[in-house]
């Protein structure tokens, strides 16, 4: 029939994956974008900047908004304006002259990346999503208990980022530049060798700063990650907080399973209001 014969004419379809026709539009529309080296940057710290904003109002509002303000994890312990916008510039200021730079050098080095045709399967985003994450919180977790243990690797490398005991949104990326360059290339290099797919890169990328700044919000708010996530595998913002109150606990950045093997998990002190 001719329907038949149509079907054998017309150019086969990519796939029929769930995600191909969000692929594809990608793909004819913002080729010169997402394949941009400057893409990821662009999209971490974007991500970064529209997940703390809420936060930072919330930290602004503080006791004017006394149904999250109950949440607040030190209350005693209020961000100013000046330390928001001083961890703000900080995280700005090392991205432009530093990570920026660096992605730069890189593309003149590495080879362009090619952008496959077809789109991944749901299924693959989040095996090789959650892969990537457990990959990055076993190397965060070495290397961070590392730079709590010698006394001139945390001073001139991580103690930037302990300037604050009580921890809000933008202190997220209170970052020095080596640490900052570290995670930098851990989360550019660890998609690409377990093989993942830009958008499942993508969708990790987003998803990890979420958690980070969840990390650091200094709420512990009844519907985040780790009390949706059963049995405690997320630490989250009471185990994180936790870490800038007690530093030598809690090395993990999401997960708690190597805290709790290596003894250095602490849950957070339930306050005395
Ligand atoms: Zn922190
Ligand atoms: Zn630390």
């Amino acid at each position: 029939s001719f329907g038949e014969l149509a079907f054998q004419i017309l150019p086969s379809k990519t796939s029929d994956r769930l995600l191909q026709p969000l692929w594809d539009y990608l793909l004819f529309h913002h080729l010169p974008l997402i394949s941009s080296p400057l893409f990821p940057v662009l999209l971490a710290f974007s991500s970064y900047f529209f997940f703390s904003i809420p936060f930072a109002i919330l930290d602004l509002l503080g006791e004017k908004v006394p149904s999250l303000y109950q949440y607040k994890i030190q209350p005693q312990r209020q961000p100013t304006l000046r330390m928001m916008a001083k961890s703000f510039f900080t995280a700005l200021f090392n991205h432009f002259f530093f990570v920026l730079p660096a992605v730069i050098i890189g593309t003149l080095i590495l080879p362009a990346p090619t952008m496959p045709q077809e789109a991944p399967t749901p299924y693959e985003v989040l095996i090789d999503g959650l892969a990537t994450l457990l990959l990055f919180d076993t190397q965060y977790y070495i290397w961070h208990f590392i730079h709590h243990k010698h006394p001139q690797l945390y001073r001139y490398v991580h103690a930037i980022h302990h300037e604050y005991a009580a921890p809000f949104s933008w202190s997220t990326e209170h970052l020095s530049i080596p640490e900052l360059m570290t995670v930098g290339l851990w989360s550019n290099q660890d998609p690409i060798f377990l093989k993942c797919h830009p958008m499942t890169t993508w969708c990790t990328t987003v998803f990890s700063i979420w958690m980070s700044v969840e990390d650091h919000v200094g709420y512990d708010l009844p519907w985040t990650l780790n009390h949706l996530v059963p049995f405690g595998l997320l630490g989250g913002a009471p185990a994180h907080d936790m870490h800038h109150q007690k530093p030598s606990s809690n090395f993990a950045p999401f997960f708690s399973h190597w805290d709790i093997i290596f003894g250095t998990a602490v849950p957070l002190k339930k306050k005395l209001r």
